[in-house]
């Protein structure tokens, strides 16, 4: 069944060699398989099932062309046939499942974590601990013949393309920004010579490759960092990018030591498409926009507003590979929608662990984690719907199961009802509008407004509790004091907080409460305008690099974070998020204090001692948020009773947990009874 909801998004578009399907691009994702055993087998079942998903063209994972251009030690590059047959499994399953895909050509220059890291000048770059070698001119030629070989080789792999990564700060845009490239030789100095080392990549590998393959150009439209080109500069590169033959330029925003969100939950939906609209009439060929694109409303309004001829999206085909079908078939409200939260696919890569996807566990796991219908249905009981029971329930259903699902509360949600609630934490509310209709489309029995009982479990023949946690509370002398309340009094309970706040725990439920509580009005992430004013983003692109003050709203009151860890206030929060939550506090003055041993709490505030020292913060409301303890009687109640049954999420273990581990939990238990 055909759609007229997404014309524009649903558009063929003519290459003149080849017509994509639709106008969807599957973005470039490192993921880790194709170092892992089996890596290309599990690759092609990762990028089969998304071909099936119909999307338009799929760019694979960045791969080196050379072992300077390595990310990291040992991962993958394309450098020998040898290397290229191994990708013919990945190609070929595309193909039947008649998709298209691309390889994207990596070359990771001063980001490279390994000491064979080039450049085109010995600068090290803020986030590696390796200096680079500064490229000599050989070393420049032969880097352009490796790039020109590896891309013959994409072709020998049956291929439909390359893309060449020329932003984010990687090589190539390194030898284009004045920030890198020192050189004063002819692949420096003027804007014309430092452009020529991506120009001559690209001449050479459309001679080598012919007409008739993609070449698609990743280019930084808005570097977002000191001395980064300006707007003129890249639309002369652009054009210049077009003469020396590429099929489509994609769009690069900000390289990954800018010190602004980009792609992070808190950026407003589509919210730098405005970026490649300002290109629009400048070049003839067609151009991809990117960036926190993840629903099927989103893009289509993109395209329909001219912003760009293409979208890409890469992490929503993680969390949904049918993204792209249902939006055909009309069936959005059962797309699982990416909420940005960077926890298992970035984070898990930059911690060298396979990535995955926090509302999907299937992702990058597609033949490990199956949910193959069963051939002996049970019934069975879930007990508690958060997010482990949400999970549990709809595999469990799914495959074809009888599932009632027992929820104490008035909505399915769990803590995520909470979370859902931080300014920048809007899409939580995706998920669970996505469980609500997996309920539904899967006939799971919801009782709401119940607390389940050890009686009434008897009756079924598997029962699973997911019964999850509820706030750790500590002893210290005055924590009966009226001013002290826990984060779900807070957030839940709607209970006043007064002006000047102390916030006892940094982890990532204090910095939520802390976001919650210095924030006043609408919030960025809704509101692209004010996303930009807060973090500086210059929102005409003309000054340099597109960096302007950053202006965000004062925060309403004073607050106060403690922490008795000594290590960095926010160590344990996400790799690739941490430090926009720190920052954002941070530019609201909200003061974070570690290695703190608490005293007392009395009327006009809390003492503590830091390095032997007595201090004292005034304070009309403190906030425990210093963990979490699992809420596990009803398991308790019925092991005693001699009834087996399944503990998952936190109510089996409350110490660091999270949606993902819960939704992981409850899946792979859905997945197996
Ligand atoms: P819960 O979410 O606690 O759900 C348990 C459910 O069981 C509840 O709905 C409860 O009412 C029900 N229940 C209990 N007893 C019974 C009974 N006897 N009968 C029926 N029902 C019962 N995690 C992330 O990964 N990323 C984040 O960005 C993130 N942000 C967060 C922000 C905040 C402010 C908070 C509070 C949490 C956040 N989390 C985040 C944590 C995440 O929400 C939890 O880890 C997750 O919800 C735990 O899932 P769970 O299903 O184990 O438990
Ligand atoms: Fe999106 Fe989070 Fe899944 Fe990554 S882990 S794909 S950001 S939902």
């Amino acid at each position: 069944m055909t759609t007229l909801r997404y014309p524009h998004l649903l558009e063929p578009l003519d290459l003149g060699f080849m017509t994509l399907k639709n106008r969807v691009i599957m973005g470039s994702m490192h993921t880790g398989l194709e170092e892992e055993k089996n890596g290309y087998e599990r690759m092609a079942a990762y990028f089969a099932e998304r071909a099936k998903g119909q999307v338009g063209l799929i760019v694979t994972g960045g791969i080196a062309p050379n072992r300077q251009g390595w990310t990291a030690p040992f991962t993958s590059k394309m450098t020998s046939k040898r290397e290229a047959r191994k990708h013919k499994i990945i190609t070929k399953a595309v193909h039947e499942n008649e998709g298209k895909i691309c390889m994207q050509l990596l070359h990771a220059g001063r980001y490279g974590y390994h000491p064979l890291a080039v450049a085109p000048s010995a600068i090290k770059s803020p986030i590696s601990p390796f200096k680079p070698w500064k490229l000599s001119n050989r070393g420049i030629h032969r880097t352009i013949r490796h790039f020109v070989r590896a891309a013959k080789l994409a072709k020998y792999a049956n291929y439909d393309g390359v893309e060449i990564m020329g932003s984010e700060g990687y090589l190539l845009n390194e030898f284009v920004s004045a920030k890198t490239n020192k050189r004063t030789d002819k692949w420096g100095g003027s804007f014309e010579n430092r452009i020529q080392f991506p120009l001559e990549i690209i001449r050479k590998t459309r001679e080598a490759v012919g007409e008739n393959f993609i070449l698609i150009f990743r280019l930084s439209m808005l570097d977002l960092v000191e001395e980064g080109n300006t707007w003129e500069e890249t639309v002369f590169f652009a054009k210049e990018i077009e003469k020396a033959g590429a099929t489509l330029i994609n769009t690069g925003i900000g390289w990954h030591e800018a010190r602004i969100p980009t792609i992070a939950t808190m950026v407003p939906r589509g919210g730098f498409s405005w970026v490649t609209q300002k290109m629009m009439n400048e070049i003839n060929i067609p151009l991809i926009t990117t960036n926190r694109i993840n629903t099927p409303e989103k893009a289509e309004e993109i395209l329909a507003n001219g912003h760009a001829h293409m979208v890409s999206m890469a992490r929503p085909f993680l969390a949904d590979p049918e993204i792209i079908r249902k939006a055909i078939e009309n069936r959005e409200d059962e797309i699982n929608t990416c909420i940005g939260c960077n926890q298992a696919c970035l984070d898990h890569v930059f911690k060298q662990k396979t990535a995955s996807c926090l509302v999907n566990p299937r992702a990058c796991h597609e033949t490990i984690l199956t949910y193959t219908p069963t051939d002996s249905p049970k019934k069975i009981a879930v007990v508690g719907a958060g997010p482990a029971g949400l999970s549990a329930a709809t595999v469990a259903a799914q495959r074809g199961h009888q599932v009632t699902l027992f929820e104490a509360q008035k909505e399915i949600g769990g803590q995520f009802n909470i979370a859902k609630l931080i300014p920048g934490k809007e899409e939580f509310y995706e998920t669970l509008r996505y469980f609500r209709r997996q309920l539904e489309l899967h006939s799971v029995q919801l009782i709401l407004n119940h607390k389940a009982t050890a009686k009434e479990l008897l009756a079924y023949d598997e029962v699973i509790i997911a019964t999850g946690i509820k706030p750790r509370s500590i002893s210290l002398e005055g924590m009966n004091n009226h001013t002290v309340m826990d984060y779900e009094d807070v957030l839940k309970h709607n209970k006043p907080v007064g002006k000047n706040v102390v916030i006892i725990g940094a982890g990532g439920i204090g910095f939520d409460v802390a976001e919650f509580l210095s924030h006043e009005g609408e919030s960025p992430s809704l509101n692209p305008k004010l996303f930009l004013k807060e973090w500086g983003i210059d929102p005409t692109n003309s000054s340099r690099g597109g960096l302007i003050a950053p202006a965000p709203h004062p925060s309403p009151r004073k607050i106060t974070m403690l922490q008795r860890s000594e290590t960095k206030v926010g160590k344990d929060l996400g790799k690739t998020t941490g430090w926009i939550h720190r920052q954002s506090l941070k530019m609201k003055q909200v003061s974070m204090i570690n290695g703190v041993t608490y005293d007392r709490i009395d009327d006009k505030g809390i003492h503590f001692t830091v390095n032997n020292e007595p201090h004292f913060v005034q304070a009309d409301t403190i906030v425990v948020c210093a963990g979490q303890v699992s809420v596990n009687h009803l398991y308790e109640e019925m092991i005693a009773s001699g009834k087996s049954a399944h503990l998952i999420g936190g109510g089996k273990l409350a110490k660091k947990i999270d949606a993902q581990r819960a939704i992981k939990e409850g899946s792979i238990l859905g997945a197996k009874l």
